[in-house]
């Protein structure tokens, strides 16, 4: 049995840049499987409420804990390990989206869950996903799409929303910059166009590292041939979650990439409007 909520933190933060870190360290690892094959345990960084950018209107937002991807930029290093995150019961989590539904819907928002990556906890994932649905409240699910095959169709059915990263289209500068495969990622996009999954997509640029015009370009050809992408998400580095990779001694390569200019991120924004995708 899991202690829940054994840490000295809070299940809200005031934002995920907040460090957290060994909130489950004295979890079993057979509490940690039995929670991750059941879903009656999620491991979360945090809570956050008030987002407008995680989705369609104001968003509460849960941080999953654990990534098996080492993206260069990742802002948030602290969600790569599990054991990061708070041993959260499902129910805990519910009556948390409780506190706000009426809330969400009179604002035209709803739940994102987002990490981390959500899916190395599917099925606390789907049974989230699903009692926000039973609550009448939108949901969304962000992810790098690696672990996509791990929802059924059906399951796939409580998740209003895919937002959906694609960090590059190169084969091998992805598993440079993310150290895996992109296989997995476009064939989960490819899953959801033929399900007529609503999708949005984000891109993130970095200069000298994703702002290659013929591989931008080959990303938004595959986006338009889906078909069900409302939109893409075209986001600009930022050095926000730097703090982490010193606080938690991991060898940051960015150190001294600056944000790309205004005029590259119009230009890349301007490569998808060229395939008939609408950008943000
Ligand atoms: S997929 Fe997301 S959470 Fe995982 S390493 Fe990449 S940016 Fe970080």
């Amino acid at each position: 049995m899991i202690a829940e909520g054994k840490t000295t933190h809070s299940l809200e933060a005031a934002s995920p840049f907040e460090l957290r870190v060994n909130q489950s360290a004295n979890v079993p690892e057979s509490a940690v499987k039995t929670a991750l094959r059941t879903g009656d345990i999620g491991f979360l960084h945090s809570f956050t409420t008030g987002s407008t950018v995680d989705g369609p209107g104001v968003r509460v937002v849960g941080w999953a804990a654990g990534c098996h991807w080492r993206c260069v930029y990742c802002h948030n290093p602290d969600t790569w390990n599990m054991m990061n995150g708070m041993p959260v019961t499902l129910e805990r989590a519910t009556d948390e989206l409780r506190k706000y539904r009426h809330g969400l819907k009179i604002m035209g928002g709803g739940f994102t869950l987002t990490g981390g990556e959500p899916l190395m906890q599917d099925r606390f994932a789907v049974r989230l996903f699903k009692a926000a649905k039973e609550m009448g409240i939108h949901t969304a699910l962000n992810t790098n799409g690696h672990l996509g095959e791990r929802l059924t169709d059906e399951e796939l059915e409580h998740i209003d929303l895919v937002i959906l990263d694609i960090k590059t289209w190169n084969p091998e500068a992805h598993r440079r910059l993310t150290g895996k495969d992109n296989g997995p990622t476009l064939d989960f996009a490819l899953r959801l166009s033929k399900l007529k999954k609503p999708l949005w997509t984000r891109f993130v640029l970095v200069p000298g590292l994703t702002d290659d015009h013929n591989d931008i370009s080959q990303i938004a050809a595959f986006t338009a041939e889906l078909g069900n992408v409302e939109r893409v998400e075209v986001l600009p580095f930022h050095q926000m979650g730097r703090y982490k990779w010193k606080e938690l001694k991991i060898d940051y390569t960015l150190e001294n990439t600056e944000p790309p200019a205004s005029d590259a991120i119009e230009r890349t924004c301007q490569i998808f409007r060229a395939a008939g995708l609408k950008t943000y």
